[in-house]
């Protein structure tokens, strides 16, 4: 697919999951990014609740122990790793950027629990910065759509979509793939044959999961490209 079609196939998607642009108080993305790696948001989100209703700021989080912060964050993936970090975490906050959530790249990448993927997170919604967070779901589907070569690293791969993207479509990016990764284009058995933007992939085993799916799976509704 010619990378300037990227828009257009956005558009496509986000008829289905409809994401609008919106700010979140940075604190609960830097929460909800450091509980939601290798967790699935069914988990992520309750979990997320629990430790905000406990806790909403750094200094309250402090105040907890972190057997506390376990309870109320299991059964994220790797708790107790993740509650420590979230300590961690919210100690660098205070003791460096005076309790509040600092907006440059840099300054997210030093605290504890914060990776490439979280910064960005952090600056789309909740700074209203015009990036992409690159995850597993994004890089793979813009390999498959041909966007990026096989194996390209997500740092990479960001470049790419927002040169392409303009800011109010960079704002939604990341949350239209990443429905789209989990519904249709997922990582091991593609739905390729109820994708909505068939037409422009280039992933050379989509034809197979097209029959895969017509033939086997008769209870989805075919979407044409
Ligand atoms: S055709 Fe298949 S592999 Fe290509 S984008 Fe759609 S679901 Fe993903």
């Amino acid at each position: 697919m010619d990378i300037k079609e990227l828009p257009e196939t956005l558009q496509i998607l986000n008829k289905i999951y409809k994401i609008k642009a919106k700010k979140i108080r940075p604190f609960e993305i830097l929460i909800h990014g450091i509980l939601s790696t290798r967790t699935r948001d069914e988990t992520t989100f309750p979990a997320q609740r629990r430790l905000l209703n406990a806790a909403n700021t750094p200094e309250k989080v402090l105040l907890l122990d972190r057997k506390t912060i376990e309870g109320l964050i299991y059964p994220v993936g790797f708790y107790k790793i993740k509650a420590k970090l979230l300590l961690r975490a919210c100690g660098a906050l205070i003791k460096e950027f005076g309790g509040t959530v600092p907006r440059g790249r840099k300054e997210l990448l030093e605290i504890p629990g914060v990776g490439p993927k979280v910064a960005s997170l952090v600056q789309v919604w909740g700074f209203g910065m015009p990036v992409i967070p690159v995850d597993t779901h994004v890089n793979r589907i813009s390999q498959r759509l041909g966007l990026v070569p096989k194996g390209n690293a997500p740092e990479k791969t960001q470049l790419v979509l927002e040169g392409v993207l303009n800011s109010d479509q960079r704002m939604v990016a990341n949350m239209v793939l990443v429905n789209f990764g989990r519904d249709i284009c997922r990582p091991v058995y593609p739905q390729c044959y109820r994708c909505p933007i068939y037409g422009y992939c280039v992933f050379e085993e989509k034809e197979y999961f097209y029959k895969k799916g017509t033939t086997g799976v008769k209870s989805y509704k075919l979407l044409k490209p």
